[in-house]
């Protein structure tokens, strides 16, 4: 393990003694303590504290709570990892997760009080092998690009699919993949959508983009059935260009002049884009659907719809959106909504997937829920189309009835 340096908040003197006993055992040399959130962000305003990797906080601490701490800390220390001391219930600490979340830190885990030696050595381990939320290409200089830088780039075609399997949990096996639009810079290399995706749709401007992605889609589709995958892949679609009625004819053309049966293409549409009541949003995913192409519901649980709005859209596939996939085998909440998304897919007659998988004990539940298919980094991270087709080699050779931890994924980003 990498040598940590770790802040201890907590205002009961005896609990915040254990954790530092407890951090010491565990190898940790460097550990920082305050009493309460005012006190910790003094301290974090010292040189001496700059190298801290790692901040243990408890939420109800007298003249500045754990949620007053971590707003502020988010403005310190941006996407510094975060383990939340507390005896609260999952709903306090779930909610506490989404507002770290939102102000940008990363949260390693809550650790009950008292806290266990176990708990407390698997967050830190955590801390070690979660890759930053920052990308390293940002994290050099935080890239900002300009909509005509992005537009030359999609003239010049520098935009290609990065494909991430999905895995048919009752076989093992890999069924399908997921597009996912990557920026190859000549300078800064691999691009992820964060950096052009916003740009590109709030200027309603990701016509090209979608296309360009389309056709080199269905062309490693073309490649994949030729070396004998018979896989489907999803793309992705933006709400935007679901107004134009001429889109169906133009997906179809793009898919069928690659020498694709469009049965093998799924189409996702975000949650809040699929409940539209644009007219001509629902007469273009009718017509999709009629010509065979698969349509999925992205990002599922994240927007709002009932049954009779989910009755219109004739979609073949309901994508559990990963903010209640992980955690969700230790958060009583997130594990309902999970299952019952699972079950509404089934009644609907739809298949369940879930996104953002990347343990085994995720695995198992989803296992146990008879969930359909699952995607996420516990398979493999999104990589460019050769390493996907050496993937697939590889995952066909060994077959194994359940995958063990990705580490043989092909490039990660
Ligand atoms: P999305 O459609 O929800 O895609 C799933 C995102 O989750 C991808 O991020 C994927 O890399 C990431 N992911 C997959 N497994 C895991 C996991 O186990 N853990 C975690 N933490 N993340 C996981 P990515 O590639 O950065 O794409 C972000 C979003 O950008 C996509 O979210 C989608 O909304 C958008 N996007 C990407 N490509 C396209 C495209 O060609 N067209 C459109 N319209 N949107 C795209
Ligand atoms: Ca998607
Ligand atoms: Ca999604």
């Amino acid at each position: 393990m990498k040598e940590l340096h770790v802040m201890v908040i907590e205002d009961h003197n005896f609990q915040r003694k254990m954790v530092v006993h407890m951090l010491h055992t565990l190898g940790v040399k460097l550990v920082w303590q305050a009493n309460n959130g005012k006190q910790a962000l003094e301290l974090l305003h010292q040189k001496e504290t700059r190298s801290i990797d790692v901040v243990l906080c408890d939420l109800d601490m007298p003249e500045m709570d754990g949620m007053e701490f971590l707003r502020h800390l988010s403005k310190l220390k941006p996407g510094i990892s975060v383990i939340i001391l507390s005896g609260m219930d999952d709903a306090v600490i779930s909610s506490v997760k989404n507002m770290a979340g939102s102000y940008g830190l990363r949260l390693l885990g809550a650790a009950e009080k008292p806290a266990s030696l176990e708990q407390l050595k698997l967050m830190l381990d955590e801390h070690q092998w979660v890759e930053p939320k920052i990308q390293p290409y940002a994290s050099i200089s935080p890239v900002c690009f300009t909509l005509k830088e992005i537009l030359y780039a999609v003239y010049e075609k520098q935009f290609e699919p990065f494909l991430q399997p999905k895995v048919e949990i009752k076989t093992g096996r890999i069924i399908g993949a997921e597009a996912l639009a990557r920026w190859r810079h000549p300078q800064l290399g691999i691009i992820a959508p964060y950096a052009f995706i916003p740009l590109l749709e709030a200027n309603d401007s990701m016509e090209e983009l979608t296309f360009q992605m389309l056709k080199k889609t269905a062309t490693a589709s073309r490649r994949l059935h030729d070396q004998g995958f018979a896989i489907d892949i999803s793309i992705n679609l933006s709400l935007s260009s679901l107004n134009d009625t001429t889109l169906a004819d133009r997906i179809t053309r793009t898919v069928v002049d690659a020498g694709v049966d469009p049965h093998h293409i799924i189409l996702e549409i975000t949650e809040s884009a699929a409940m539209t009541n644009v007219a001509e949003a629902l007469e273009n995913l009718t017509r999709l659907r009629i010509r065979g192409f698969g349509l999925s519901i992205d990002d599922y649980g994240t927007g709002f719809s009932s049954m009779q709005q989910l009755s219109r859209v004739p979609f073949t596939e309901l994508k559990i959106d990963k903010s209640f996939v992980s955690d969700s085998p230790t958060n009583h909440s997130l594990r309902v909504i999970v299952e019952s998304s699972i079950e509404l897919a089934h009644k609907l007659k739809v298949r369940s997937v879930a996104e953002g998988v990347e343990k085994q004990e995720e695995w198992d539940m989803l296992k146990r829920m008879k969930c359909d298919e699952v995607q996420g980094y516990f398979i493999a991270k999104p990589m460019e189309v050769g390493a996907f087709m050496l993937f697939c080699e590889e995952y066909a050779a060994i077959h194994y009835e359940e995958p063990k931890m990705a580490a043989q994924g092909g490039v990660r980003y």
